[in-house]
Parts: C-alpha cells; sequence; structure tokens
C-alpha cells in the first residue's frame, strides 16, 4: 500500500518554486523574535500563518495580517502553541502581504477509481472546496486527464476554460497550470493543491497557500524528500502517523483500533482483549488516539494507518462524540471510505455514542458501506470485531 507523507505550507511552496510555479516563500519562524526579524527583512507588513499539515488554518485564527515587525512577533506569539485541528503549531512562515484582487481554487488529484488524473478547478476559492461544491456546483469544474497524455498547451488551455477563469488571465493560468503539473508528476504527488491560487492587484497570478501530498515508494527517486519526512520512529507505521502527528502506538494483534480520547482507546484494548479470548485470541493491533476534534481527514489518515498494517484483520472504531460531534465523526468516516477507495478491504466496526448519536448513525446507515458495521454498545462492538477478525 502507498504510503503518503503531506508536506506543510513552506514546503509545499519551496517544490512549487523550483518547477517556477510563481510563489512568494518568506521566511519559517519557530519563536517569536524569529518571526520579528523574518518581518525587518520582508519590509514590515507581513502575514504569519501557523503551519501545520491541516487545511482550514485562517478560520481557526493561525494567518494573521501584520502591520510592522512588533504585529508580526506578537501574531507568532500568538500562533505558536496553538492548536489547529489536534496539531500543535511549532512554526510559522512569515510572508510579504500580498494584495489579493481575487481568490480561485486548483488541485490535481489521483483518480484511483478510474486510475487516471483529476484536476478541480474554481474560480470560488479562499473557502472550502466541499462547500462550493455544495452551494455552487456549477462553479467547480473537474476536467479528467489521461495518465498517458497528461497536461499539455491545450489540456491546460481546457482546464482554464472550463473553470473559467477571466481572460486577462488565461495565459499565465495556463502556464501554471503546466508548472503545477510538473510539480505534481516530477515529484511523484498524489495531491497537489492550491487554495487559494490569487490574481493580485497588479493582475499577476500567484500560488498563495500549497498542500502536497507525496508518495512515498517513490522516495527512491527523491533523496530531497527524505529531509521532508519525520526519521525518528522506528516502526514505519508508526513514523506515519508520527508525521500525521496522530498518537498511534503499533501492538501485536489482529483488530485495528481507532478511539477519540486516550482513556477511551486504552479501555477499548481492554475490551478487544476480553472479548477476543472467545475467537481464538484475537487481541488489539494498535493503540490509536485521534483526539478530541475527529475531522474528516484525521480519520483518513488513522485509517489509512491502520489498515495498512498487514496483521490487521478488522477495525474498531469507537468514538464518543464530544467536541466533534457523532454525525462529523460519522460524515468522517464515510468521507475517509471514499478516499481509500479500493485500498480499504478490511471490516470496520463502528460504536458511537455521545453527541448527536441518532444522526451519525442515520449517516452511516445511510451511507450503507459494504465494509461498515454499527453496532451501538462497546462490548457488542468490540466482540464483532473479534468475530471478523478470526481466522
Ligand atoms: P488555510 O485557511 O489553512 O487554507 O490558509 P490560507 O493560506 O489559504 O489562508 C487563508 C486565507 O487568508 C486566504 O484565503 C486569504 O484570504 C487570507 N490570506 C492569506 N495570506 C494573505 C495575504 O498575504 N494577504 C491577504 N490580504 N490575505 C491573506
Ligand atoms: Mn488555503
Amino acid at each position: 500500500m502507498a504510503t503518503a507523507v503531506d508536506l506543510m505550507e513552506y514546503q509545499a511552496k519551496e517544490l512549487f518554486a523550483k518547477h517556477d510555479v510563481p510563489v512568494t516563500l518568506g521566511v519559517v519562524a519557530t519563536t517569536p523574535q524569529e518571526a520579528r526579524a523574518g518581518a525587518e527583512e520582508l519590509g514590515g507588513r507581513v502575514v504569519v500563518k501557523a503551519q501545520v499539515k491541516a487545511g482550514g488554518r485562517g478560520k481557526a485564527g493561525g494567518v494573521k495580517l501584520a502591520q510592522n515587525p512588533d504585529e508580526a512577533y506578537a501574531h507568532a506569539q500568538d500562533i505558536l502553541g496553538m492548536t489547529i485541528k489536534g496539531l500543535t503549531v511549532h512554526r510559522v512562515l512569515v510572508a510579504p502581504t500580498a494584495d489579493i484582487a481575487a481568490e480561485y481554487y486548483f488541485s490535481f488529484v489521483v483518480d484511483r477509481s478510474n486510475r487516471s488524473y483529476l484536476c478541480i478547478a474554481s474560480v470560488e476559492g479562499g473557502v472550502e472546496i466541499e462547500e462550493v461544491a455544495h452551494t455552487n456546483p456549477d462553479a467547480v469544474a473537474k476536467v479528467s486527464i489521461d495518465a498517458g497524455t497528461g497536461v499539455d498547451g491545450a489540456k491546460a488551455r481546457e482546464i482554464v476554460t472550463t473553470a473559467k477563469f477571466p481572460a486577462e488571465v488565461a495565459e499565465q493560468a495556463v502556464e501554471m497550470v503546466q508548472a503545477l503539473w510538473k510539480v505534481f508528476i516530477e515529484e511523484d504527488a498524489s495531491l497537489v493543491e492550491v487554495n487559494p491560487l490569487v490574481r493580485l492587484g497588479d493582475g499577476t497570478l500567484e500560488a498563495l497557500d500549497g498542500k502536497v501530498t507525496l508518495d512515498e515508494n517513490a522516495d527512491f527517486r527523491h533523496t530531497d524528500h527524505a529531509e521532508l519526512e519525520d526519521k525518528e520512529a522506528a516502526d514505519p507505521l508508526e513514523a506515519k502517523a508520527k508525521a500525521k502527528d496522530l498518537n498511534y502506538v503499533k501492538l501485536d494483534g489482529s483488530v485495528g483500533i481507532i478511539g477519540n480520547g486516550a482513556g477511551l482507546v486504552m479501555s477499548t484494548l481492554d475490551v478487544v482483549a476480553y472479548a477476543g479470548e472467545e475467537f481464538g485470541g484475537q487481541k488489539p493491533a494498535n493503540f490509536l488516539d485521534i483526539g478530541g476534534g475527529a475531522s474528516a481527514e484525521v480519520m483518513a489518515a488513522g485509517l489509512d494507518i491502520v489498515l495498512g498494517d498487514d496483521q490487521v484483520k478488522s477495525v474498531f472504531v469507537n468514538v464518543f462524540g464530544g467536541i466533534t460531534a457523532c454525525d462529523a465523526v460519522a460524515d468522517g468516516i464515510v468521507h475517509a471510505l471514499e478516499m481509500l477507495g479500493d485500498t480499504a478491504t478490511k471490516p470496520l466496526v463502528v460504536r458511537l455514542d455521545g453527541n448527536n448519536v441518532e444522526q451519525g448513525r442515520a449517516i452511516l446507515a445511510e451511507a450503507d458501506h459494504p465494509l461498515v458495521t454499527l453496532v451501538d454498545t462497546m462490548d457488542g462492538a468490540a466482540r464483532r470485531a473479534a468475530e471478523l477478525a478470526a481466522p
């Protein structure tokens, strides 16, 4: 199974620059003092941006404009140490402020179900693309890309036209689409996303944010990628979990465990070990706490790791809806399974309780995913998961 490494914005932008995608790099800072020095170097007016492997930083207060170096210091002080979607901010990017005239959305993704690639683009950028797809589906262009021919000038032009980029930026956009395609192909990425891709006051285009997921299997071709990864943990699954800031410990059993809250996960391990005795001694395969803010992304990352363990035969997802209610978690599970596509092959037993539990169960019942079994009680779910793991 392909393992993936998500890059932070500043790392994504370094790859963009390497392939001539217009971008402003700025300075990475780990202390308020460094942020102030960075702002001085950049002329005073800067944006201070949290560097975590999660979107929605702006909404979470992780992107702030500063008028001068002292304000940059103050913003960095606020943002460093902040938690965004369960991830602690250890670095900020300090970059010259952009004079934004328009925000667009652009991405290339691997289209697993069609064994090809997909470009998604919209002139309604800045906000999350799922939101645009929901409120204004006509504004989201999806252009499929043949794996053999890729994106040449003509294909880039088709993308720009289909997405309805304004005529005055069309030529630049065609260039940029081709440069982004080079990032995608030459770096062996499975995702390249720019949101927002902005038109500046002077009419030029620039990638103001960047998200890149690299395919680790292609690492041998990219010695420079190794530097982008966390190398501290010995077990590859633990290393991967660490890169996603997930609290994961590999154990020796066959029942994958995903829960939110360390206490809940601990008791889940006990309940599964107990239930497993009846089925030839099935045991938990891991400890994985996806934390209080169990978003779809975090759920997908967690499932990806647990399903990547060859010893895992079934997965028990045990969630108590709190800060993130059960319906959001259920959406996360459904979305995660969509994202994983046919790489998800093991049965999941899901137990939901807590806030909005009825809505959560309804979402899973409605999705009716063939791999998912919903069980109401923790004991019942543990028993079912152990049974499914037995040979
Ligand atoms: P995200 O929220 O994690 O996706 O972070 P982004 O890098 O996309 O920033 C969020 C939003 O902040 C963008 O959509 C912009 O509207 C705004 N923003 C980011 N950088 C600048 C900047 O340099 N100038 C201005 N005016 N706005 C910015
Ligand atoms: Mn963004």
